[in-house]
């Protein structure tokens, strides 16, 4: 077997941005203020629910003219019939889309809240099955990566994130999060002989479970004037599960990237804290003469990761 030539200088590894933080925390929009601002980024999705096409509303995912021209990769793209994407399948196919952006001598970006896909895609040494969340489970966690990675964590005290949490549920259901649960989740709307029609990918949303126990017992087809009080107080529980889910979704999120800074990795965070205060003040009649929470954003946040990617990039 020919053995071929082998340099004894490694290859240099390709330089991969990261952004996490928990759900709500601002990544998306830091994403496109650092790929405004370089605009060599193509932005990577790593938020296991945002891969598969459907419930747009539900999951948050970026509508295509806010994403201002920077190309997005595996948001939306995946069939959820297909069933779940491990983090194996992400670690294999992320892979193969960075190989691509380098090789048009862009620079990948890689956002979401999915700290398990995010650990298998950057991990030098990945267990697939193995859990490296899972208490006691020091040994698999990789502190050598596989690419030449800056993390940028989008940090928000857990009180602030809490009410804006709750806000955006509330934003989220005016923008027609209910008809498009009602589509996904109504039974009388299913096509029940059709195994192969099940999304399955999608049945973990947070908003699904919660309205699809609602829609069981009130299908949109069986509307009845005489139960409109208790249909009510059943939207109300969905709603409010939703909203405590979103949080633990949240807790559960920091509890990971914290771990993560604990087995080695180096995160650079940044407190969004004041500029989400603002964000929940304005809509209160009190906001009058706070200072706008853009401004806050782009000082507090948006100009250290500036300065953090130039350094990075030049490196
Ligand atoms: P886990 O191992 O708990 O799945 P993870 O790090 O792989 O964690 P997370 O992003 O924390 O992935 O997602 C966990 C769960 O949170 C998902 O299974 C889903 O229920 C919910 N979730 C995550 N992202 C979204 C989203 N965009 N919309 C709705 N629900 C979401």
């Amino acid at each position: 077997m020919a053995t071929g030539h082998t340099s004894a200088v490694p290859r240099r590894k390709d330089k991969l941005l990261v952004i996490m933080g928990a759900t709500g925390a601002g990544k998306s929009r830091l994403s496109l203020d650092l790929a405004t601002r370089f605009p060599f980024f193509e932005i990577i999705n790593s938020d296991k629910i945002q891969l598969y096409r459907g419930l747009d509303i539900t999951t948050n995912k970026l509508p295509l003219p806010e994403r201002l021209g920077v190309p997005h990769h595996l948001l939306g793209e995946l069939d959820p019939r297909d069933g779940d994407f491990t983090p194996a399948d992400f670690r294999a196919v992320a892979g193969q889309v960075v190989s691509g952006i380098t090789n048009r001598r862009k620079v990948p970006m890689l956002v979401g809240g999915s700290n398990s896909f995010i650990h298998a895609m950057v991990a030098d040494r990945f267990e697939p099955g193995c859990n490296v969340f899972e208490p006691g489970s020091d040994a698999s966690l990789s502190a050598e990566l596989r690419y030449n990675c800056c993390f940028l964590w989008v940090d928000v005290s857990m009180a602030v994130l809490t009410e804006y949490l709750s806000k955006r549920v509330d934003e989220m259901l005016d923008s027609g999060m209910f008809e498009e649960l009602a589509e996904f989740c109504d039974p009388d709307r299913q096509d029940k002989h059709d195994p192969a029609a099940v999304p399955t990918g999608l049945r973990k949303a947070i908003g699904v479970p919660e309205f699809t126990r609602y829609f069981k017992k009130y299908p949109q087809s069986k509307r009845d004037e005489d139960d409109d009080r208790e249909r009510r107080a059943a939207y109300e529980e969905a709603v409010r599960a939703i909203k405590d889910n979103t949080c633990q979704l949240a807790k559960r999120q920091i509890g990971k990237v914290l771990r993560l800074r604990g087995g080695g990795w180096d995160l650079r965070r940044l407190d969004a804290t004041d500029a989400f205060r603002a964000v929940v003040a304005t809509t209160s009649s009190d906001s009058d003469g706070g200072e706008r929470w853009s401004d806050i954003w782009e000082r507090q946040v948006v100009g250290p990761s500036v300065k953090i990617v130039k350094r990075f990039l030049e490196e």
